[in-house]
């Protein structure tokens, strides 16, 4: 699965600090602590015709992770969702738009890793982009596990959302070289963490099980379907799971904001059974969609 350019794209008109400009001539400074040091906070959003998918608990995310950080005049939920409004004016955009929003530590007096050098405030990056959800939910993908630990709070705690992913980054590359799709990172305890892009659930005698969050993102997909199961009596239970586990579940299935709810048929070299899983997927992809009404934040 490789992502293809979507000539709906070409014109596309990005914000840099509330500046509207053609995605070719966004220019970031050289002095941006994004290129210094990838230091800066992410998020990825997806817009319908109702409005942006959990848009609140996106923005909540990126204030806590910019905060941990330590980053200064940080922009305030308000203010980025103004930014938005004007960005996806801009580019007409009202429904099939996935955006990438970056904050950054901000531009730098002179080259150099302490933050006291940055003193013009925050840099807000919006790209917003026309865009479906990159897997194909029916066909499922294929994933081997990574070399890759995932981090934990003992070295750099995976609640943060920053922009130095470089061992997801690494982790991805092995699952290209293995010719499938994505890859399963594990914990330090070799429990699984979750895949380089996503959060992992399975199934199993029709139990829903995530591994805990000490070592992924808490992403808000997962959030949500964990809220859907509370909500529609499917019980979900969050603990460690070994790869055994996996192998022998009756579904196993990834969460994300770029994917949304997404099978994996195959783990290293493993068949994923489905049957009996099956029923439960589909129920939860169900419930996800019928919940967009309600989750989606009009902007
Ligand atoms: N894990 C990682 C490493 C991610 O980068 C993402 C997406 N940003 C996710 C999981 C999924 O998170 P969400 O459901 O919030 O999109």
């Amino acid at each position: 699965m490789l992502q293809q350019f979507d000539v709906r794209n070409k014109d596309l008109i990005v914000s840099i600090n509330g500046e509207l400009i053609h995605r070719d001539q966004g220019a970031l400074s050289v002095f941006d602590s994004v290129v210094q040091g990838g230091d800066a906070v992410w998020e990825g959003l997806r817009l319908y015709r109702q409005g942006i998918v959990c848009l609140s608990d996106h923005l909540n995310r990126l204030q806590e992770s910019a905060h941990t950080l330590a980053f200064q005049n940080i922009p305030t939920n308000n203010e980025i969702k103004e930014a938005l409004k004007k960005t996806l004016n801009a580019n007409n955009m009202t429904d099939g738009v996935h955006i990438r929003l970056t904050l950054t530590r901000g531009v730098k007096i002179t080259s150099g890793m302490d933050p006291r050098l940055n003193q013009a405030g925050c840099t807000l990056i919006i790209v917003p982009e026309f865009k479906a959800p990159v897997y194909d939910n029916e066909k499922g993908i294929r994933v081997i596990t990574s070399s890759q630990r995932r981090n934990n709070p003992q070295f750099l705690d995976s609640k943060i959302h920053h922009n130095n992913l470089l061992n997801n980054i690494l982790a991805k590359i092995e699952s290209n070289v293995a010719g499938v799709d994505a890859a399963l990172m594990l914990d330090e305890n070799g429990f699984a963490a979750e895949l380089n892009g996503t959060n992992i659930f399975m199934i199993k005698d029709q139990v829903i099980y995530t591994p805990h969050t000490h070592s992924c993102l808490p992403g808000i997909t997962r959030k949500h379907i964990i809220n859907l199961c509370h909500q529609n009596n499917l019980l979900v239970v969050e603990k460690n799971i070994s790869l055994a586990e996996l192998y022998n579940a009756d579904f196993v299935f990834c969460t994300g904001t770029m994917g949304e709810l997404t099978a994996i048929v195959e783990l290293d070299g493993r068949i994923i059974k489905k049957e009996n899983g099956a029923p439960s997927f589909y129920k939860l992809v169900a419930l996800f969609e019928q919940s967009l009404d309600k989750v989606c934040e009009p902007i």
